[in-house]
């Protein structure tokens, strides 16, 4: 079984006006996510939205500005992407979506082995999310066409180590 994992289509991270937006980079995923979708719910694969989700004082605003407050707009799934009642939704607090939630035990009782990733960003949310896969020995594979950073060489960085490194596909 396979699984479509949407990280981070958030409004914080995509609106223009977001607290932490990545501007133009993440404008351009949200086509071929939307396609993605549709062609993994026709095959009854899961749609997986993986979606942080911080406590107002979160120790990860040491670092970043705050953004995707739980309960506020910022942190709900950007409006051009449908989260429809199948859907399975994560709520994440760290850079990865297996950190403190229960993806892992999701996954394992669907049967899924396999896991495509697309969304934001690529260096942060999905290297530690697709680090995290491969060390429980899941299959991934990332989109390179559905995923984005506001820092391309990063993102360029990113791809190669998810590669050479932790031997994801990139398609
Ligand atoms: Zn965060």
């Amino acid at each position: 079984m396979k699984a479509l994992l949407i990280i981070d289509m958030l409004r914080d991270f995509i609106d223009k006006d977001g607290a932490l937006t990545i501007g133009v980079a993440g404008d351009k995923i949200i086509k071929f996510i939307k396609e993605k979708t549709e062609e993994f719910r026709e095959k009854g694969y899961p749609i997986i939205y993986i979606c942080d989700n911080h406590e107002k004082d979160d120790k990860e605003f040491d670092m970043f500005l705050p953004h995707c407050i739980a309960g506020m707009e910022g942190s709900e799934v950007i409006k051009d992407l449908e989260v429809k009642d199948e859907d399975k939704l994560i709520k994440k607090r760290r850079y990865s979506a297996f950190f403190g939630t229960d993806l892992d035990l999701y996954l394992r009782e669907k049967k899924v082995e396999e896991l495509y990733l697309v969304g934001v960003c690529t260096n942060i949310c999905v290297l530690y999310t697709a680090a995290d896969a491969r060390n429980l020995a899941y299959k991934v594979n990332i989109y390179e066409d559905g995923v984005a950073s506001f820092d391309e060489e990063a993102h360029n960085f990113a791809l190669r180590e998810a590669k050479n490194t932790l031997g994801c596909n990139i398609t």
